[in-house]
């Protein structure tokens, strides 16, 4: 996203926790004049100086595995960093826009999800930290948009990979990546009969630069409707490396979704934004980069 406003000629100020970011992501942008990057967390209130035309709210642990380990910053960065934001937006006239979650539709109970799907989510399991903080900051969203006139959007973001993400992230793209450089067992959950689709990040971002500049209030979904099941992705990472190691399954994480799709006719329809970067394109771009950084570390050790 960062790279996107800087090349477009915006200035931009970024910030981060980095309680899983890591500031090498954004290292080659901190020569650019009209970038700037403070280690803050949105849960504290914030002044900026100059004009701001935009705030992007993405910040949120997003990985099941942190959320985990992390439920109250998740909870905070969904309510707290988002009335934050908002206030932010509210007091500078800025347009605000909120990354939510095709999690909001919990355990889906209709297939694919559209953005009219109010969701079957557990309010106190495992991964209500972070379901619930997103839907609390969805409605946050639309009360501001309601009773201060700020004029917002409302992303619900599906499966989305690519190079920059963390080698311990946990999501399934670079868990499998990572083991199969490894030379491990790719850790199936379950029996992999559960089903997700993948959107390359480049193609997100798209989405999301369109939606800011769109009247459209509430949620829409962005995500790549190409589904399959964990079982299928899994031996299509094994085809692209040559991993010899084979499956290992294991138990399947609480109230983890059997079943998750996009229905993006919303995105087409008013942003006329769909993806365009195929799994296999979008894998091989990951890989190289997943590749390069786990021959720097076994090169460190
Ligand atoms: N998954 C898996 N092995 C892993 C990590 C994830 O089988 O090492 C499964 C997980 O159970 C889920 C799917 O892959 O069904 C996607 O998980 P991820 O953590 O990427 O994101 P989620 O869609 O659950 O938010």
């Amino acid at each position: 996203m960062c790279d996107r406003l800087i090349e477009e000629g915006h200035e931009v100020l970024a910030l981060d926790t980095l309680i899983t970011g890591s500031r090498r992501n954004i290292e080659h942008l901190l020569k650019e004049q009209r970038f700037e990057f403070v280690e803050h967390d949105v849960c504290t209130p914030l002044d900026v100086t100059g004009d701001v035309d935009r705030v992007f709210h993405l910040a949120s642990l997003a990985s099941p595995v942190f959320y985990l380990k992390h439920p109250i910053e998740t909870l905070e960065s969904g309510s707290t960093g988002t009335r934050n934001m908002l206030e932010l937006a509210v007091r500078r006239r800025a347009r605000f826009l909120l990354t939510s979650t095709s999690e909001a539709y919990g355990d889906p109970l209709v297939h694919p999800q559209a953005e009219t799907y109010w969701g079957n989510v557990n309010p106190v399991g495992l991964r209500s930290c972070y379901d619930e903080s997103k839907r609390y900051a969805e409605a946050l969203t639309m009360a501001y948009n309601r009773v201060h006139g700020v004029r917002t959007n409302i992303a619900r973001i599906f499966n989305t990979y690519g190079p920059r993400m963390a080698l311990n992230d946990g999501r399934v793209v670079p868990a499998f990546i990572d083991q199969a450089l490894r030379g491990a067992k790719l850790t199936v959950f379950g029996n992999g009969s559960q089903t997700r689709s993948f959107c390359y990040v480049s193609d997100l971002v798209e989405g999301l630069l369109r939606l800011s500049e769109s009247d459209e209030r509430e949620p829409v979904n962005l995500g790549n409707p190409a589904e399959m099941t964990i079982l299928e992705f899994a031996e299509l990472i094994r085809k692209q490396l040559g991993d010899e190691q084979g499956i290992e399954f294991r138990d399947l994480p609480q109230d983890d979704p059997k079943k998750r799709q996009p229905d993006i006719s919303k995105a087409k329809r008013i942003l006329k934004w769909e993806p365009g970067i195929s799994l296999e394109e979008g894998l091989a771009k990951t890989i190289d980069y997943f590749k390069e950084r786990v021959n720097a570390e076994l090169e460190a050790v």
